[in-house]
């Protein structure tokens, strides 16, 4: 059997880290499988759904390196989903209800007041024919429930292990709205069947819809036919807290415009929650490689922004001059070389540009002994200079100093670079070349 999953966003707002690793997990699992990804808009909710946003996650989902081979939106395929509504209404398993939204609510407390779930009580269903048509005539329109069967549905989780759900304990879910909209948990179930969606890989928070959602798919498409299903534990933040307190920074568009390489955030997103280490990887494919959804843990899983953008360091320091040259380029700083000396010192790619004038200048020294400085400045080996240069250098300045160690190193890093800390300068020595490097040592700005 080949694979088919989907991730399905509404497109209602940004993309946040959490929909993200939803989205990483379902791609990794269709690569892994050799199997498709079908990117799916879920925009039943007509008020909130954007073009904007449809436009954003498509975009984000890009550079996040996600490709999906299938795509497909629910607002275009109301015939279907109308189709399915009429099976489940013909079988008595779609049934009109009249209750405002002031009653229902009026009758839960009055539930939980008496020490009862708050489960709706079904009386919609002992309307007969001439209630309805007052209620009609009275300008009242239905909202539509499924029958639940009201017994235990179980199912084998690819993660979570053998799940049981009594739907005895829920409410008729409402499909249809009183304005004849779908509310989300029909079409899902539709254009899963219409898609032959095998693996159904979503967050937790979905735990109750899926038991809903297989009666669904038993009453459409008959019994044993719901797909797997795979529920990820939700990401959380550092310190526990539920990360949808902080959203709006940590929505995927924000993170690229910080400059996050894209490949940080996927090796972020593909093994924070597993039994795997966090590591930097550099393409999708190690990802794939690595992938097994046995590995993705039962326990909530950590985002952390701190560790994130540790990883974004470690991710730079793998990658080669081919990698980013485009990008140096547009920044106007370049050469491999460059690249090579500097990378192990950045955070984001965009630090390059802090750092090139160490090179191109201009740099104003930090000289603390002048004495010391020119007595360096006196032994700089002649050109041309190679990545030996500095050791010669520096063993001339020992020799002529009597220094060594921190003494001797600090000094010369804040007279060549003006910096506390910064790329090695064996590297460095040879891109500044020496006229620069002099004239640094003497107290230039150069
Ligand atoms: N649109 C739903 C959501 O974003 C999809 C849930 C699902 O994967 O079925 O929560």
């Amino acid at each position: 059997m080949s694979t088919v999953v989907r991730f399905a966003p509404s497109p209602t707002g940004l993309l946040h880290v959490g929909n993200a690793r939803t989205a990483i997990v379902n791609y990794l699992f269709a690569r892994k499988t050799g199997g498709q990804f079908l990117l799916r808009i879920d925009d039943t909710d007509t008020e909130r759904s954007k073009q904007e946003y449809e436009d954003a996650i498509i975009d984000v989902l890009r550079w996040l390196g996600i490709k999906h081979d299938l795509f497909a939106r629910q607002s275009e395929r109301s015939p279907a989903h109308q189709a399915a509504a009429d099976k489940l209404k013909a079988a008595g398993l779609l049934y009109p209800c009249y209750e405002t939204a002031m009653e229902l609510d009026r009758r839960r407390q009055r539930q939980i007041a008496s020490g009862k779930p708050p489960v709706y009580d079904r009386a919609a269903l002992k309307l007969t024919a001439e209630e309805r048509e007052a209620l009609e005539a009275s300008g009242r329109r239905a909202h539509w429930r499924f029958k639940l069967s009201q017994t235990k549905v179980k199912w084998t989780d690819l993660i979570r292990g053998e799940v049981e759900i009594d739907t005895a304990h829920l409410s008729d879910p409402v499909l249809i709205r009183e304005d004849g909209r779908f509310l989300y948990t029909l079409p899902s179930v539709v254009d899963d069947v219409d898609f032959n969606i095998t693996h159904i890989i979503r967050g937790e928070d979905h735990v109750t819809n899926t038991a809903v959602q297989i009666e669904i798919f038993e009453a459409l498409a008959g019994k044993g036919k719901a797909p797997a299903f795979a529920h990820h534990p939700l990401l959380i933040g550092a310190g526990g807290e539920a990360l949808s307190k902080r959203l709006g920074s940590l929505s995927l568009a924000m993170l690229r415009d910080d400059g996050l390489e894209p490949m940080a955030l996927a090796s972020y997103l593909a093994k924070t929650g597993t039994s795997d280490p966090i590591a930097a990887f550099a393409s999708m494919d190690e990802l794939v490689a690595g992938f097994a959804m046995e590995k993705i843990a039962r326990a909530p899983a950590h985002f952390d922004p701190a560790e994130l953008t540790n990883l974004n360091a470690k991710l730079l320091h793998l990658l080669p001059y081919t990698a980013v040259a485009p990008r140096l380029e547009a920044a106007g700083v370049g050469g491999e070389a460059f690249w090579e000396a500097v990378k192990a010192n950045l955070t984001r790619i965009a630090d390059v540009t802090t750092l090139w004038p160490l090179v191109v200048g201009p740099v104003t020294p930090v000289i603390e002994d002048a004495g010391f400085a020119a007595a360096a400045a006196a032994v700089l080996p002649p050109e041309p200079f190679d990545e030996t240069s500095w050791g010669v250098f520096t063993k001339a300045v020992q020799a002529a100093t009597g220094r060594k160690g921190k003494d001797l190193f600090h000094p010369l890093r804040l007279a060549l670079t003006g910096l506390e800390h910064g790329p090695e300068l064996k590297k460095l020595l040879p891109l500044m070349g020496r006229t620069r490097a002099l004239a640094r040592l003497n107290g230039e700005t150069a």
